[in-house]
């Protein structure tokens, strides 16, 4: 079923344009994208997550350094002379692209100088449906919003607290707000002809069994593909254990129910470049003139 699956686009549009939602290996290892590291801060706090600056670790919440939207224009330039293939200028941290408004200011340069690019945002969903009229109005096509469970329980264990119109949230409080925001957002964006991709960290013993629900939630919200990230264990998640195989390929068979499954995510630093798992830019990008503020 996968080698069927992988023989046909499920986004035709989208096909050797983005590898993250081009389904054939020609159409991925066809397209590059550049994540540009422009959002410092983040709005609520997730147990897995462990922001950091440095030039080795290769994974989310990762980057050089962090980058205004005038450095990123730079970066850009530099990008599209390093890498021909650059077709998706992608924003995912190092915090959470909404929370601040660093992300949609540096996508407006990029669209007014290089109207091609495909333009792509990744988010924790909070702000979505506050935020989706400015998100549609810059030009923004594809969009990725982490929903970790849609059971309030189960997320205030995963995310205890949140930020919310100046105040704090906590617990059940925090995790409907977040779950609600989220769903809604995803409606607004699908309404909106966005192209819509949900990750969801698979943690044992918290969301294992929950993978079919969420899947089930987000399809009926709008999402077009699922994304299940094993979880890389730190911050207050340390102590568990990262998700077997088997637990890995249950999940994405209870999801697959309901969601087209992507299989090749790399879990990419913030300020990745290249091909994800073909090729990589990011030390060339980051020379060290740029590292110097
Ligand atoms: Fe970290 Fe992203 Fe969660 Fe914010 S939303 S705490 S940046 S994982
Ligand atoms: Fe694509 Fe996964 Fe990398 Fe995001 S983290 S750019 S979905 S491979």
């Amino acid at each position: 079923a996968d080698a069927l699956q992988r023989a046909t686009p499920a986004f035709p549009a989208l096909e050797g344009r983005h590898p993250c939602f081009s389904t054939t290996s020609e159409g991925h290892a066809a397209a590059a994208r550049l994540h540009l590291p422009v959002s410092p801060g983040c709005n609520i706090d997730c147990s897995f997550c462990k922001r950091d600056f440095n030039r080795s670790d290769q994974r989310p919440g990762v980057a050089t350094r962090l980058l205004s939207p005038e450095d990123a224009e730079a970066v850009v330039e530099r990008a599209l002379e390093l890498c021909p293939s650059l077709a998706v200028v992608g924003i995912a941290g190092p915090g959470d692209p909404l929370a601040t408004d660093h992300a949609l200011d540096t996508f407006a340069r990029i669209r007014a100088r290089w109207p091609r690019l495909t333009l792509c945002l990744s988010t924790n969903g909070l702000m979505l449906p506050s935020r989706i009229e400015e998100i549609a109005a810059v030009g923004i096509e594809t969009l990725t919003v982490t929903v970790n469970a849609v059971d309030p329980e189960i997320q205030a264990t995963i995310t205890p607290k949140i930020a919310w119109q100046r105040r704090r949230l906590d617990g059940r409080a925090a995790a409907e707000r977040l779950i609600g925001n989220q769903l809604e957002g995803i409606a607004l964006a699908a309404a909106l002809g966005l192209t819509i991709k949900v990750n969801t960290v698979l943690i044992p013993t918290v969301n294992e069994d929950h993978i079919g629900d969420v899947a089930a939630e987000v399809a009926a919200a709008g999402a077009r593909m699922i994304n299940i990230i094993p979880l890389i264990p730190q911050h207050r998640f340390a102590n568990l254990p990262a998700p077997s195989l088997m637990r890995r390929y249950v999940a994405r068979a209870e999801a697959e129910r309901h969601l087209r499954v992507f299989h090749d995510c790399q879990r990419c630093r913030a300020d990745a470049c290249g091909v994800p798992g073909l090729s990589d830019y990011t030390a060339a990008l980051y020379g060290d003139d740029l590292l110097a503020e």
